[in-house]
């Protein structure tokens, strides 16, 4: 049976109470400022109503995956005081649909795609954010660059007017120890600390984007600064 408005409000709620706790004990254990982590609500499939209790509830970071299905629900949301991002997979041709309607695209896989963004932000007179996405897995079935061509890749787009390279994102591969879960998220916080360390002109690493609903906890003690949290704050998708 369908379930009433209400009662999935609740439930979100209730989700958003429980993931604060555990982000506040990640930090507690590996000693962070839970001020550090920022929580964003990964809004694929949900309606803008639902969305809405978790903004209102202070959730200040959304993340859409695709294009069309972020324009199509934007008008119903209040959005004064959220960040929006995209997070999925991004073609050439829908570059001009999304710049100017989100802060950051944390999909940037290649040098084609970020002179796209870059273009069309100067078309707009708007600077966005984009992190470069890794494939910390090298799996032939997700997008990203892998760890070892990053660093190219951001030196590559680092000049670039109208784009602030900001960070970087991960999917990592499905793993099921905690164990597991953790060493794909150090490798990706060892390139972070790296390339922060070079100092290189117009790259700044803000941002490291990992963690979803079942390994939040684990990216959090690896170091994660923003995790993207869907179906752990509003139910399975259907
Ligand atoms: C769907 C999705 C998430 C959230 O996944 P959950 O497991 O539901 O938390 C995070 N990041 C990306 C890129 C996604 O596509």
């Amino acid at each position: 049976m369908e379930r009433s408005f209400d009662e999935r409000a609740q439930s979100v709620l209730a989700n958003l109470q429980t993931i604060r706790m555990r982000i506040n004990e990640a930090c507690s254990i590996c000693g962070r400022s839970p001020d550090e982590i920022t929580l964003m609500a990964v809004t694929k499939t949900v309606p803008a109503e639902v969305i809405q209790v978790a903004l209102d509830a202070g959730v200040t970071v959304m993340g859409e995956n695709r294009v069309q299905e972020f324009l199509g629900k934007r008008d119903a949301l209040q959005l004064a005081n959220t960040d929006v991002h995209l997070i999925g997979h991004l073609q050439t041709n829908k570059v001009k649909q999304i710049v100017g309607t989100v802060s950051t695209i944390q999909s940037v896989d290649s040098l084609r795609l970020a002179e796209k963004i870059a273009e069309e932000s100067c078309k707009q007179g708007v600077v966005t954010n984009v992190l470069v996405e890794v494939n910390v897995g090298d799996e032939l079935s997700k997008s990203g660059v892998s760890l070892s061509e990053a660093e190219s890749l951001l030196r590559q787009i680092a000049p670039l007017s109208g784009i602030r390279v900001s960070g970087l994102m991960c999917i990592p591969p499905i793993a099921h120890t905690s164990e597991e879960k953790r060493q794909n998220f150090s490798l990706m916080h060892q390139l972070f600390i790296d390339i922060r360390g070079k100092n290189i002109d117009n790259v700044y690493m803000d941002i490291l984007s990992m963690g979803m609903s079942d390994d939040y906890f684990e990216a959090i003690l690896e170091g994660a600064t923003l995790i993207r949290v869907g179906s752990a704050l509003f139910g399975h998708r259907t």
